[in-house]
């Protein structure tokens, strides 16, 4: 299982095709993207090889400078195109990937039922995307915020939000997640090796920090929203 996510001057597509092949050997099931289209958010998943969503990806261009990616290891829902990631909000504004376990997801659901949201797959976290949605009025990170302050269990989060079209959010709490820092554009992934081909600056994060970035910058806040101060580690190795 894995995440990449991209944001800068280039097409997001092929580097996070890129990036999701670099994480192969930590194992999955399933695979998908999510693309900013201008507003639109464009998301293209399938049960299986990455090679059987470089195929999707390749007929159904989704075209953008700005998105996520995943590999799926299912834990809850079985391995089909319905369940993989990336999980689309009823609104359509939020989208998420997810690497962990939701372990409050079935009260959080019932939760949002009650609110009017409407499930439409087995995962834990499809209550993520619904839940960040619920939580937001015009400002991501505090919906990504008050969102992981009411989740337990083990998460790292690509999370795009159609407003914001030049910017994404990440967040993780006991499953890998580094930002890989380049020149216009940054990363998100599980491990430094999806990214090591664009940088070798990177922030390792922290359990329940969060990470908004654009092109040009990278913030890190902790779970109350205060700024975090990150070291810049320089990777001086290859693979
Ligand atoms: N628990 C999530 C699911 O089953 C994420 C699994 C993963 O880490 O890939 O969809």
């Amino acid at each position: 299982c894995g995440i990449v996510g991209y944001v800068g001057g280039k097409n997001a597509s092929p580097i996070l095709l890129n990036g999701l092949k670099k994480l192969e050997y930590r194992g999955y099931d399933s695979a998908g993207v999510a693309i900013l289209d201008n507003d639109n958010i464009k998301v293209v998943k399938c049960k299986g090889r990455l090679e059987k969503l470089e195929e999707k990806v390749n007929t159904d261009t989704p075209v953008g400078n700005i998105g996520i990616g995943h590999t799926r290891w299912a834990t809850h829902g079985e391995p089909n195109d319905l369940n993989s990631h990336p999980h689309i909000s009823n609104s359509g504004k939020i989208a998420v990937v997810h690497n962990g376990i939701i372990e409050n997801y079935m009260e959080l659901k019932e939760f949002l039922e009650a609110e009017g949201y409407e499930f439409v797959s087995e995962t834990d976290t499809e209550v993520v995307a619904q839940l960040i949605d619920y939580h937001y009025h015009g400002d991501i990170v505090q919906a990504v915020i008050n969102s992981i302050n009411e989740i337990e269990g083990s998460y790292a989060l690509g999370v795009l939000c159609s407003d914001c079209p030049d910017k994404f959010v990440a967040a993780r709490k006991d499953s890998p997640l580094v930002v890989g820092l380049g020149n216009g554009e940054n990363f998100v992934a599980s491990d430094i090796p999806a990214i090591l081909e664009y940088t070798r600056d990177v922030y390792i994060l922290e359990d329940k920090e969060i990470v908004l970035l654009s092109g040009k910058e990278v913030t890190v806040f902790n779970n109350h929203g205060l700024v975090v101060q990150k070291k810049v580690f320089k990777v001086n190795w290859d693979v």
